[in-house]
């Protein structure tokens, strides 16, 4: 009766649903947000908590299992099911998401829920455990990644609790875990478009040096179209003008809040020890070159030599912040 493609496996381990809802912190007066609420393990503990519950489920089948399981019960007035699947459908108000999710939709699932606004408090949400791991990985850990920045742009994340296989049925061939998502109030003041440019880049070949990435030539000349074409905008439309500056001083702020940079550019790194790949672009070689001035600035906060792998948000944040200042832009 459960579908694969659905990603159904229904927790039947009783203790673990009462140790998330435990662990989500849910108030009497929370609106709780589940998605594939399945056959309402999950859902009926939360009815026992919250003041509601709003259900996503995708399966007509199982949206009718849920209407009957507490039909005529005293949470029948709690429980709002909402039939359709959760990443076309606009999410209603909620204050918690509490997801025993299907594996395949976990990446659009997270920026979704992340974009919703007004913002919730936390989201308790089971995940495949690489996938949770890549969530909250550190700079050094190998499943640092382009996920893991960027998620934790928008959100602190924690590992919570670790979940076999068995604890589902049917058992799905990987293990999972559960993780806790607390959006950033305020968020960051940076433009996010901007920041996953950069980022995307970055961890294009994460072990490589940042000098190397730069000096691709492929990289050089899409920075260049985009330098280009702003600063040709910028001679022709004053609006523009105003547009871009505020989103190099929306940076700049945020650097400034942060604080504690590395600010020290007297160091100066002889070329012989970069790995150079690809042969000068821009023509002249004079000091005016597109390539020299996006090495300036991986000069002036000392990243030639380091690796995305490496790099913290506040390392991020800065880099982005003194490509801005440049005029190098990155969406
Ligand atoms: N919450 C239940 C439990 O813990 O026992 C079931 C969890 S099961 C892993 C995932 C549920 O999500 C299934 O009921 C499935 O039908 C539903 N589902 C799958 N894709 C969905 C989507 N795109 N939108 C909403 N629900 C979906």
């Amino acid at each position: 009766p459960f579908e694969k493609s659905k990603g159904q496996h229904i927790l039947k381990n009783p203790m673990l649903v009462e140790t998330i809802v435990q662990k989500s912190g849910i108030k009497p007066t929370d609106v709780v947000l589940e998605i594939g609420p399945g056959t309402g393990n999950l859902t009926k503990k939360l009815l026992e908590v919250a003041k509601s519950v709003v259900a996503v489920e995708i399966d007509p089948r199982m949206v009718l299992e849920l209407q009957r399981r507490f039909r005529g019960t005293s949470h029948s007035a709690q429980l709002k099911v909402i039939q359709g699947d959760v990443l076309r459908c606009d999410l209603p108000y909620f204050d918690i998401c509490v997801a025993n999710i299907p594996y395949q939709i976990s990446s659009p699932l997270t920026f979704k829920l992340l974009s919703h606004r007004p913002a919730f408090r936390c989201a308790i949400i089971m995940f495949q455990r690489e996938f949770a791991m890549r969530l909250v990985a550190n700079p050094g850990d190998t499943l640092y990644c382009r996920l893991s920045v960027n998620t934790q742009l928008l959100a602190r994340v924690s590992h919570l609790l670790k979940v076999g296989r068995n604890n589902f049925r049917p058992p799905p061939k990987v293990d999972s875990s559960v993780v806790r998502i607390e959006p950033r109030k305020p968020l960051p003041p940076v433009s996010f478009k901007e920041w996953d440019g950069l980022v995307r880049l970055c961890f294009n070949r994460k072990n490589k040096t940042l000098g190397s990435i730069f000096r691709q030539k492929t990289v050089l000349s899409l920075l260049e179209k985009n330098y280009k074409t702003l600063q040709a905008l910028q001679l022709s439309q004053k609006g523009s003008v105003e547009d871009n500056k505020e989103n190099a001083d929306d940076v700049s702020v945020l650097a400034d809040a942060i604080g504690d940079f590395n600010m020290d550019t007297d160091v100066e790194k002889g070329d012989e020890d970069m790995d150079v790949e690809d042969a000068d672009i821009g023509g002249s070689g004079d000091g005016s070159s597109f390539k020299e001035k996006v090495l300036e600035v991986l000069k002036q906060g000392d990243f030639a030599e380091k690796r995305a792998s490496k790099l913290t948000q506040v390392d991020f944040l800065y880099l982005l912040s003194l490509f801005n200042k440049a005029g190098i832009h990155f969406s």
